[in-house]
């Protein structure tokens, strides 16, 4: 057994879609990135990778490549997979996001069942808990969204 943790931040903008576990979610502010800015997916990516020992997001997806400027994270998060799918098998991921609005409650079973689909796992496998930080600091300003991952794996052979 193997397990890995993925930690990411985006600042929230405007004219950006707020996009989480592959899921757009109605809001006037937008998380801002290279690519979708999809910080739960890209928590669970890392974790993955961590997983793995493959490294991080950055190294397998550069913020530099125009090949990923403004790509669906679950592209990034199924390329992930492809990495490791010879080799391990996916567990569970447990996440959290961390925001102060909107509420996420409505939106978690869609996210959870977006990033089963692109892990080939069943939802009761991926596990999303949404908190906020009771309105402090910068993510409790309404500036910016956390999220953290962990991710269980068993190697295959
Ligand atoms: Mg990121």
């Amino acid at each position: 057994m193997r397990v890995g943790i993925g930690y990411d931040v985006h600042r929230l903008g405007e004219n950006r879609k707020l996009r989480l576990g592959g899921v757009t979610i109605p809001y006037e502010l937008g998380l801002i990135g290279h690519s979708d800015a999809d910080v739960l997916t890209h928590a669970i990516c890392d974790a993955m990778l961590g997983a793995a020992g493959l490294g991080d997001i950055g190294q397998h997806f550069p913020d530099t490549d125009a090949a990923y400027a403004g790509i669906d994270s679950l592209i990034l998060l199924s390329k992930v997979k492809a990495l490791i799918s010879a080799d391990y098998a996916i567990q569970n991921v447990d996440s959290t996001v961390i925001m102060q609005r909107p509420k996420l409650a409505p939106y978690i079973p869609a996210m959870r069942q977006r990033l089963a689909e692109t892990l080939g796992i069943s939802s009761n496998r991926v596990n999303v808990k949404a908190t906020t930080s009771e309105g402090l600091g910068f993510i409790g300003e309404g500036k910016a969204t956390a999220a953290e991952a962990i991710v269980c794996l068993t190697e295959l052979k």
